[in-house]
C-alpha cells in the first residue's frame, strides 16, 4: 500500500476580527480558555472576535461562524492567540 493518505476535512481558520477591551457587556462569567480564572463579563476583560467560513447546512445562508471568547486581560488573549 502506497501513500494514498484520505485528505482530512479541512477545518477552515478562525480568523481574529477584533481584540477589544470591553466591560459591563453581560451579566455572566466565562472561564478564560488560557488560564482558567473565571472572567466577570461586566467586569473589565479582553473580548476577541473570531469568525470563519463555514458550509451552510441546506436552507441556511449563514456562511460565516461568529465565536466570542473571554479572556481576563490582555495578555491571556495574546498568549491564546500566538499559541495557534
Ligand atoms: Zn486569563
Amino acid at each position: 500500500m502506497s501513500g494514498t493518505c484520505c485528505p482530512q476535512p479541512t477545518t477552515p481558520e478562525w480568523t481574529v476580527r477584533q481584540v477589544i477591551h470591553r466591560s459591563d457587556w453581560k451579566d455572566t462569567t466565562r472561564v478564560c480558555p488560557t488560564c482558567g480564572e473565571s472572567v466577570d463579563l461586566m467586569c473589565g476583560h479582553c473580548q476577541v472576535e473570531l469568525d470563519r467560513e463555514r458550509t451552510p447546512p441546506p436552507g441556511s445562508k449563514l456562511t460565516r461562524e461568529r465565536r466570542l471568547l473571554a479572556f481576563c486581560d490582555e495578555e491571556c488573549a495574546t498568549l491564546w492567540l500566538d499559541a495557534d
